[in-house]
């Protein structure tokens, strides 16, 4: 049945969206499909005797519904500072770039922010960095939004900002990384996307590149890097949700971390967060050959989703990418990992599939406290082990 589920996804006449794909556990595969198509799709299940169900009756209606909560909480003044700033909606790019602006106003000695490089479409490609002095100190990057249909992650990534800014000096943990480490933050990490899926289309996930001799734009981010690039759970097809693009690091988005990891040198920890599924794995990826630090890798992920947990009950999954989640070539972490960046995550935050990419604004603030509790075992357990 997953085999045939698989075959589905490849009938491209279907137009179908696939949210969450074929895993190599027994889990559901979420799939949108156009109404349109509806009656295809439903006879092509029961011919084959795939259970169904339907989750989202009507997604336009989830979409609409959310963008009027966003205009309607747009409506107020234009917050002045980041503590009225609304944590508790989505917001757009020109809103999250102003927030990362008055954080680093408000918080000269903690808080610069670095333009790493430029987005296919000329937009800054912003790095929050915290520290609290020290030339070159050891650093732990997370990263927000490198697909920019997930909204909950870049919403995560403003509430992980104040919470850096306001716990340094209050709280023992967080300062005791930030006198040791500095902290790298890029919230919207696919910033033409992101425009995008204010503008256009909601559940747009890849770049926005032209590709040449193709109607359809966009390479998938996160199948782009130098690590066994092009090989399976990527597509070689541009209209493809995981096209791998042309070349490894072929998207600016992609290559300006490249750049920056390399010239950095000294990053302790890489975590890439996506949603959803409430997953948070290690690598590889590409192959099932475990990671030298499996065993490692393996108790932290455990231990920092148990911290997770205690919050609001949320439970999540782990262990490496292609054993938890799905193959997947040229990703993010089996790059970082490979250049020695030990401490190398990635997360699949909340939900598992009940609203998808539309997870309601009520949620973001306690996915993002859930999810700092687990960062924050990541981000200890890297200060306390150096290598
Ligand atoms: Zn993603």
């Amino acid at each position: 049945q997953l085999a045939r589920i698989k075959d589905l996804e490849d009938m491209v006449e279907l137009e179908l969206d696939v949210w969450m794909g074929v895993t190599g556990v027994a889990s559901p595969v979420d799939i949108r499909v156009p109404f349109h198509k509806l009656q295809s799709v439903k006879i092509y299940l029961e011919s084959q005797n795939i259970e169904f169900s339907i989750m989202i009756e009507d997604l336009q209606m989830l979409l609409d519904e959310e963008q009027e909560k966003m205009e309607a909480a747009a409506s107020f003044a234009e917050p002045r500072n980041t503590d009225s700033f609304d944590y508790t909606n989505y917001h757009t790019l020109s809103e999250i770039y102003s927030f990362q602006d008055m954080l680093v106003a408000e918080n000269p000695s903690l808080v610069s922010k670095l333009v790493i490089g430029q987005s296919y479409e000329g937009r800054p490609l912003n790095v929050l960095k915290f520290s609290t002095g020290g030339s070159n100190r050891p650093a732990i990057w997370i990263d927000t939004g490198i697909h920019s249909r997930e909204w909950i992650t870049q919403a995560s990534g403003t509430l992980f900002a104040k919470k850096i800014a306001n716990d340094y000096g209050q709280e023992p943990a967080l300062t005791a990384i930030l006198d040791k480490m500095d902290i790298l933050l890029e919230i919207v990490t696919n910033p033409d996307g992101f425009y995008y899926t204010h503008t256009s289309n909601r559940m747009w996930r890849k770049t926005r590149k032209p590709n040449p001799g193709s109607s359809c734009v966009g390479v998938d981010p996160n199948r782009n890097w130098g690590i066994d690039f092009g090989g399976l759970g990527a597509s070689n097809n541009p209209c493809s949700e995981v096209y791998h693009g042309p070349m490894a690091h072929s998207e600016t988005e992609v290559k300006s971390i490249v750049d920056f990891v390399k010239s950095h040198g000294n990053i302790k920890s890489f975590i890439s967060i996506h949603s959803y599924s409430q997953m948070l794995m290690y690598p590889y990826g590409y192959t099932t050959t475990p990671v030298k630090d499996q065993a490692e890798l393996h108790a932290l992920a455990e231990k920092a989703i148990t911290d997770l947990a205690t919050l609001y009950g949320t439970r999540y999954t782990y262990g490496n990418i292609i054993d938890t989640i799905y193959q997947a070539s040229g990703c993010t972490i089996d790059w970082t990992y490979d250049q020695g960046i030990k401490y190398s995550y990635t997360f699949e935050l909340r939900d598992t599939g009940h609203y998808g990419f539309v997870l309601p604004a009520d949620q973001i603030v306690s996915t993002a406290e859930e999810t700092w509790l687990a960062l924050m075992a990541i981000m200890d357990h890297t200060l306390k082990n150096p290598y």
